[in-house]
């Protein structure tokens, strides 16, 4: 498919979100890592003379980042604050023996303030999207075009 996915500043939290564009469709998909927010825009039908699009969009509450030993990850976007019961249920998943605890982590996202619940999240979480942007310029060397931002968790 002829698409174009490159980091993005999330419109929600201001860090680096993915963002998949589909240039010929006009389709767009964007995900934030860090905070959860999600926007998706698809075309529903074609019309005689136009395209309908269908638009979903969510804030982002929080993320929860599972990699397994064996390098299988698992990512549950929150909808909202856990409750408590829920934390526990993460927690325990979080603590499972073929959970890798180091590169595991769980965030939540309230009023624009990240909370780290347990784990680590990578240096590249706690940039800006200006200040990640700036390292993976440095890192890849500047590309052709400026929106071509490298993704890196
Ligand atoms: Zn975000």
């Amino acid at each position: 498919m002829a698409s174009n996915i490159y980091a993005t500043k999330c419109p929600c939290c201001g860090r680096s979100a993915i963002e998949d564009y589909y240039y010929k469709t006009q389709e767009q998909y964007t995900f934030c890592m860090r905070c959860g927010y999600y926007y998706s825009k698809t075309i529903e039908k074609y019309t005689k003379d136009d395209i309908e699009y269908k638009e979903e969009k969510s804030e982002g509450h929080g993320m929860f980042t599972l990699v397994n030993k064996d390098g299988s990850r698992k990512r549950v976007i929150l909808d909202c604050s856990p409750t408590n019961t829920q934390l526990e249920e993460l927690k325990a998943k979080f603590m499972d023996n073929n959970v890798n605890q180091e590169r595991s982590y769980l965030v939540t996202y309230e009023n624009g303030v990240f909370t780290i619940l347990f784990g680590d999240p990578p240096d590249n979480f706690h940039l800006s999207f200006e200040e990640y942007r700036k390292k993976m310029f440095a890192k890849y060397g500047v590309p052709d075009y400026e929106f071509m931002v490298p993704i890196e968790e």
